[in-house]
């Protein structure tokens, strides 16, 4: 520790709970200018990470300036009096393997970073200038307006952010909590110089007001020791931030009193969804983080087993899912919500439904806090801690720098997790606060558009209708809160919670990716003992492939359907285990169906099988499956109305995979599909398949071989005519190979989003070390640039992407831009930028090329933090059947040396315009407003100039004539699944 520095620490903190496992090193301080700081010290990590925040958020906005936080932190980024040039922090993270962010809330603005850790001095020298000298230059005003206006557009037609306008909006009038937080163009241009108000000037004033060091708090994570740490404080001067010594605001009025309460809302939403949310203000509970009492609320009135609400209304038919939780949403206040996605049938009984909410939480009021359902979850808890996976740091950075605003330092690690003290006073008295008058109701359904009475909220449009409940309804709500209820009780203890902790038995053999343990006709089984994490943790995946699932759309909307309501079927006996920690997942692939478990070790094979029982074996109801069938049929027609980003991406899928089946397709045929097909499906499925295993974690290789065979007799007894598959029943799916110089253009006029957006994907070819590398380099090379040009100079959309995309054996460059632009216009400017950028790395100085070479090699061998994690790396590979497990170290290898000339050279092949080898498919969505004729005269045009561009009229176009790539050879030499079509079993 320099001398200089004792000068700015005021005190330390050094005992902070930690989790028994975690073998990082931490220590508080608070800073003579009041800035509280947790250092964190882990010679083992290979990112840093910092976060800086503030206690000011979008309820300061000034009420004539909606969104000058949120302003204030976009305008932040862009130069400081030190560092003037305006992507100087990006082009710095970007160029040593880092990222960036910040986000505005309520009442805090939060900045966070990561960074290749040697680089660590340099990036906090570059981060805390924001908070010591920021330009907020003019030009950076009027552009950065933009970004924000097009980040605004963005959230127009989303159905989420409407919903929490409303609710806002629903607020007492001129309380803080009302305001409009993103702001627009409207709000921070116009209407302000309308008023008078300039904005770089109010921008100017509300930073000077607000960026106090006393309001601050930060978290800095790095390899040093925690005295270099502490020392960087010093050297990069966090305690030269101005301290104008403000005072924390409090809210001390709750946004909803008497006359906003006892209200109904009814709310009209972009897509067809149906919901609704019963809230109730409550108090702000941060302080009470040693007993938590809303945790026991939400544990039960969201609890899935048997007695619960949940059970009770799915038997009905009335609801889908339910969920209930606890937010501050500003310092001195919160919200208890219960949220419901409800059925068809649902939506006609919503007096009901609050009517049996009201029967639980009176069974909850009237029997009583339980001692030992606070002893059960403090018990989940503190295994929790204790067994805590280590976070990626830069999360973890943001999550501790917000909540050293409100949290001692002793807590700041373990104030989420553990529960010490039990109030059951505080319980009952919170409990008493969920009571009909205290209860606001929001009701979501498209039936209510054009209903009478209708009035649109101010900042998003969105219709809604605002009555008063009847005092008859509120009546009957109240004797429900009285009355008990047959099916409604308490959960039984869990007997799910993990007991076992201790390392399994080492295994003799020791590898560093997953080994073999077995191969026949019907599984291949792969094995790993986790000598990494040592966590007593594991994981278990296996895949079931079964070609019948992408046969035709009937089958796979059958698969998905029967997955939906196996799900749905386990959901009720399996809560436990989750709630204990083991959790699993079905999902549907295009070879079949997928399960995972993962979780605590001990219990798990046994759940595996008891699931894998259980697939070909529940039961289902009409008036559930009806129920479930109609919200996947929601879910199809929804898609419709998602962002245009999303829907480039399922038309660039749909184009160039040579099997895929399109919403529409699987909503053509839902017709055809009744109960009893979806319960004869799982047998069918069946009828021919393999089992592909992964066991990794805290277990054996003998207890894997077990559990595969296991697994493969209840396979078979489950269908006992069953066989192994053949081995050409099972064709891995391949992608059609644009022609060298193609360019081609599909264009989907959608109706729901002001934005558009242009996705360009430019294919390289099928997969090897060489190509794949090079993309890598080139797409980390461009991604700053992309950003600084595209979005922040160009103003062109506030979504801006580039990415190397690996699909069906396939590699490919794509960029991405969603904005308010016209669509054809940023096509051309990313044509340009391609050039541009082309030109930038032609001129970039030997020795920069050098360093992000080494940055993005650093990127790659980042570890997985977490047992999950690194298992989601090694199941990658063996779901592409290439199993390449050390594809990592042979793009490193290669790395190493790649010359500028190279990258250049497949530049100018394959992505260049007028590349002798290039393939380009560029998906454009239009904006809901661009005019419909102008398009067509485009599209005339460039039918008309023939060759050059050409633009895809309908989907199914390029499989006419186009060929199909090949797929990459296997890394390990396998004989392919299955058994030999001309030799039989
Ligand atoms: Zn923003």
């Amino acid at each position: 520790m320099t001398d200089a520095n004792k000068n700015v620490v005021l005190e330390r903190h050094e005992f902070i709970l930690k989790g028994a496992q975690d073998e990082r090193e931490y220590r508080g301080l608070e800073l003579t200018n009041g800035i509280r700081v947790l250092l964190v010290s882990d010679p083992t990590t290979d990112k840093s990470a910092a976060a800086l925040d503030v206690n000011v958020g979008h309820l300061m906005d000034p009420w004539e300036l909606p969104g000058l936080a949120h302003f204030c932190e976009h305008m932040l980024f862009l130069g400081t009096a030190k560092y003037p040039s305006e992507n100087e922090y990006f082009k710095f993270l970007t160029a040593h393997a880092g990222r960036a962010n910040a986000n505005t809330a309520t009442d805090h603005t939060n900045y966070f970073f990561e960074v290749k850790p040697d680089q660590l001095p340099g990036a906090l020298d570059r981060f805390v200038q924001f908070f010591l000298s920021p330009q907020f230059t003019e030009s950076a005003t009027e552009r950065e307006v933009c970004a924000v206006d097009s980040e605004h557009s963005n959230n127009l037609n989303n159905d989420a952010w409407r919903f929490l306008q409303v609710h806002r909006s629903c607020a007492k009038p001129g309380h803080d909590y009302g305001k409009f937080g993103t702001g627009n163009k409207k709000t921070l241009l116009e209407d302000a110089r309308k008023q008078g108000i300039e904005p770089r000037d109010a921008l100017l004033q509300f930073h000077k007001k607000w960026y106090s060091s006393n309001i601050m708090t930060c978290c800095i994570i790095g390899k040093e020791s925690l005295d270099v740490l502490e020392s960087y404080l010093g050297t990069f001067e966090f305690a030269a931030i101005d301290n104008k010594k403000l005072e924390r605001q409090i809210w001390k009025e709750f946004p909803f009193g008497p006359e906003q309460l006892g209200k109904r809302i009814d709310v009209v939403p972009i897509k067809d969804t149906r919901q609704i949310s019963i809230s109730f203000p409550f108090p702000d509970l941060t302080g009470e983080f040693l007993s938590q009492p809303e945790h026991y609320i939400s544990h039960l009135i969201g609890h899935e087993g048997h007695g619960s609400l949940l059970s009770e209304l799915k038997r009905l038919g009335w609801v889908v899912s339910l969920q209930s939780g606890y937010v501050v949403q500003a310092a001195g206040f919160g919200n208890f919500q219960v949220g419901i996605e409800l059925s068809t049938e649902g939506l006609e009984h919503v007096d009901e439904i609050i009517q049996l909410m009201f029967n639980y939480i009176g069974m909850m009021q009237s029997s009583g806090p339980k001692q030992w359902v606070h002893e059960e979850l403090a018990e989940l808890r503190a295994v929790t801690f204790r067994f805590k996976d280590k976070e990626q740091p830069m999360a973890m950075a943001s999550c501790v720098a917000a909540r050293l605003q409100r949290i001692p330092f002793k807590h700041v690690l373990s104030s989420p997790h553990l529960l010490t003290n039990y109030e059951p006073v505080r319980i009952k008295e919170l409990l008493s606060m969920l009571i009909p008058s205290n209860m606001k109701i929001q009701v979501v359904s498209q039936k209510f558009k054009g209903q009478e009475g209708n009035t649109n909220e101010p900042v998003y449009g969105t219709e809604i209708k605002v009555t008063r409940i009847s005092s008859e309804t509120m009546q009957k709500y109240e004797e429900a809160l009285k009355t008990s209820h047959h099916a409604l009780h308490l959960p039984e203890k869990n007997q799910y919670i993990a007991t076992k902790f201790d390392q399994k038995p080492r295994e003799l053999v020791k590898s560093d990716h997953p080994r073999l343990i077995n191969d026949d006709e019907w599984s291949r089984v792969w094995f790993k003992q986790d000598d990494e994490y040592k966590m007593p943790k594991q994981e278990t995946k296996l895949a079931l492939t079964t070609p019948i699932v992408s046969q035709s759309p009937r089958m796979t909307l059958l698969s998905r359907l029967w997955l939906r309501c196996l799900s749905d079927s386990l959901a009720e006996e399996s809560y436990s285990a989750k709630v204990a920690g083991l959790n699993y997942e079905l999902e549907s692939s295009f070879f079949g169906v997928q399960m995972r478990v993962s979780g605590y070790a001990e219990k798990q094979a046994l759940f595996s099988k008891h699931l894998t029982k259980r697939l070909f074996n529940f039961k289902i109801d009409q008036t559930r499956f009806d129920v479930l069938f109609d919200s996947l049929k929601r879910d199809l027609t929804n898609h419709a109305f998602s962002q245009p980003y999303v829907l480039s991406q399922h038309y660039t899928e749909l184009l160039v995979v040579d099997k895929e089946w399109s919403k529409q397709q699987l909503l053509a045929v839902c017709e055809s599909v009744k109960l009893e097909d979806v319960q004869r499906f799982g047998k069918e499925m069946l009828q021919a398949f393999h089992l592909e295993l992964l066991v990794y974690g805290n277990s054996t290789e003998k207890e894997t071989i077990q559990l595969s065979k296991d697994l493969i007799d209840i396979l078979k007894s489950a269908a006992p005519s069953s066989r192994p598959l053949f081995r050409n029943e099972h064709i891995l799916r391949r992608e059609i190979q644009l022609n060298n110089g193609d360019e081609y253009i599909y264009r989907h006029l959608q109706t729901t989003h002001d934005v558009g957006c242009v996705q360009v994907t430019y294919q390289i070819g099928v997969q090897n070390t060489y190509d794949n590398a090079v993309i890598g380099l080139i797409k980390n090379l461009i991604t700053e640039p992309a950003f600084d040009t595209l979005r922040t100079k160009e103003s062109l959309g506030y979504i801006v992407w580039t990415r190397t995309h690996f699909n069906c054996g396939t590699v490919a460059l794509q960029i991405l831009v969603q904005g308010p632009k016209s669509v054809d216009h940023v096509l051309e400017r990313i044509e340009a930028f391609l050039e541009s950028v082309r030109k930038e790395i032609v001129e970039m100085p030997q020795e920069e090329f050098e360093n992000r070479v080494s940055g993005l090699i650093a990127q790659l061998e980042e570890k997985p933090k977490t047992l999950s994690c690194r298992f989601k790396k090694f199941w990658d590979e063996i779901e592409c059947r290439q199993y390449n497990f050390t594809r990592i170290e042979e793009d490193v290898e290669l790395l190493k040396t790649i010359k500028k000339e190279d990258v250049i050279a497949l530049f100018d092949k394959k992505i260049r315009k007028g590349a002798a080898e290039r393939r380009k498919l560029a998906v454009i969505v239009h904006g809901k407003s661009e005019d419909r004729a102008a398009v067509n005269e485009i599209i005339k045009k460039h039918l008309e100039d023939g060759k050059k561009k050409k633009e895809v009229l309908y989907l199914d176009q390029l499989r006419q004539f186009l060929p199909l790539y090949g797929q990459p050879i296997a890394a390990i030499n396998l004989k392919p699944i299955g058994i030999d079509p001309c030799l039989g079993q």
